[in-house]
């Protein structure tokens, strides 16, 4: 089995590139943000406090977090629920953000991480996946863009969408994220040494699933 780890700081379109150099490729994508998002979810819901570290290992114990593909697009099932639709709101995001750097959580769903790994052909996208939870993958890149770009791209898509937003409270959002990734004890986000640097500030697209197609022929193909 072969693996493409793509790692980066929120907001620099991991997900829409990894989605499209898997299929390409023909590999499984693995949204790993989703399994946190997951978590946090549940954490939301039960309101465990979670600087309380009785309460948060007995609340991860007793979940079940699974992946399934259903035509051919990932859902999250959380205790035999799907709970895709729920996870992409702020609040949720911002408690990923913040339960994601305790020990138990990323405990609970490491396991999960490699055996979608070791069964398929994967595109896996987060922040430590190159780093930590598949250190031996073939193809590892870190894509990144500046703050502001960013910004820029989700203020677009909020406009898009019809919401009100506030570019400079959104840049914000964006410099705390990243503070709290790259500074957390376990797992930072950080570039893994043999990773290949991709900063997609000032390219589309179809230039940066271009350039992480030509690593993967370089060292896979
Ligand atoms: O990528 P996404 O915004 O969906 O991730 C939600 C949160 O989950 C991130 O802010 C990050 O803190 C955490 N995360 C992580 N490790 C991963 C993927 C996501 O810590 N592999």
């Amino acid at each position: 089995m072969a693996s493409v780890a793509i790692d980066g700081p929120a907001g620099a379109g991991k997900s829409t590139i990894a989605k499209r150099v898997a299929k390409e490729l023909d590999y499984i994508y693995v949204d790993t943000g989703a399994l946190y998002r997951a978590i946090a979810y549940a954490l939301l819901k039960e309101r465990v406090d979670i600087e309380d570290e009785g309460a948060l290992i007995a609340a991860c114990r007793q979940m079940t977090v699974e992946i399934r593909y259903e035509d051919g697009v990932q859902q999250v099932y959380l205790n035999g629920e799907n709970v895709t639709p729920y996870l992409r709101d702020e609040e949720t995001g911002n408690m990923a953000s913040k339960s994601s750097a305790k020990a138990p959580v990323r405990d609970a769903l490491l396991d999960l991480q490699r055996n979608m790994a070791k069964q398929h052909d994967v595109v896996m996208d987060g922040r430590d996946i190159g780093t930590n939870v598949l250190p031996d993958a073939e193809v590892k890149i870190y894509l990144t863009a500046s703050p502001k770009e960013r910004a820029n791209r989700r203020y677009k898509e909020l406009i898009a969408k019809g919401e009100v937003a506030d570019l400079d409270k959104i840049e914000a959002d964006i410099i705390e994220r990243d503070e709290r990734d790259m500074n957390r004890a376990i797992a930072p986000l950080k570039q893994a040494e043999d990773a290949a640097l991709i900063d997609s500030s000032d390219m589309g697209i179809e230039e940066v699933v271009e350039r992480i197609l030509s690593v993967v022929r370089e060292k896979l193909l």
